[in-house]
């Protein structure tokens, strides 16, 4: 184990709590770190509450009201419409910079409680076409913030280059498959667990779900 302290980027779906585990697994000390940016559904706040109590993991969220001002999308407002893109135009869940600010904010707390390591479960290869999901951001970013704090942050991400169907694999490898099948909210319709089933998110959940039970060993 790492005597070190992570602080991991958390929204209570499936990605962010596989990299919950992850960290766990790696870290002494591990914080989970939410930004409350007016989400669709509250019960999206209520999920990673339980989470991290259920994973023993202290929990802050982070009011980013801000974020809802300045880029009104599906994901907090009622009267859009959650669409996937059209060929090569982003989804109208999209909003603008959102990871670049997650991350950011996520490394003044982390400085603060002495945390060289930050976790988020942004992922290049189900690419929704969200360029602050890029590997190639990640690492710029990572020079910007040690530039701009004076601080050895190391991001990490790692499920960069996994699909959804892997995401699953490397939970069930933590030991965590159930509880992430069972207890995470990633659903646009705010259905836990296996989710409304119609959603594009949870279209994209199941596929990579059920290519990962035909294999299971
Ligand atoms: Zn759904």
């Amino acid at each position: 184990m790492n005597q070190e302290t992570a602080v991991v980027v958390f929204s209570g779906g499936q990605d962010s709590t596989t990299c919950l585990c992850w960290a766990k697994q790696r870290y002494d000390r591990v914080e989970a770190l939410t930004f409350d940016y007016g989400q669709r559904h509250g019960e999206e706040m209520n999920c990673a509450r339980r989470i991290a109590e259920k994973l023993k993991v202290p929990h802050r969220i982070l009011d980013l009201g801000l974020l809802n001002q300045l880029v009104p999308s599906a994901l907090t407002r009622q009267d859009i419409l959650v669409q996937a893109g059209e060929k090569g135009q982003l989804p109208s869940t999209f909003v603008d910079g959102r990871n670049h600010i997650f991350l950011s904010f996520a490394a003044i707390y982390a400085k603060q409680v002495g945390a060289r390591r930050i976790v988020s479960g942004v992922c290049q290869t189900d690419f929704s076409g969200y360029p602050d999901c890029r590997d190639v951001f990640i690492k710029s970013l990572n020079v910007t913030l040690n530039l701009a704090m004076d601080f050895e942050f190391v991001l990490e991400t790692p499920l960069m280059w996994l699909n959804k169907e892997q995401t699953w694999a490397l939970a069930d490898d933590l030991g965590c498959f159930d509880f992430v099948r069972k207890e995470t909210l990633t659903c646009y319709n705010g259905v836990m667990g296996d989710g409304c089933g119609e959603c594009p998110a949870c279209q994209l959940r199941n596929r990579g779900l059920q290519a990962y039970l035909q294999h299971r060993p």
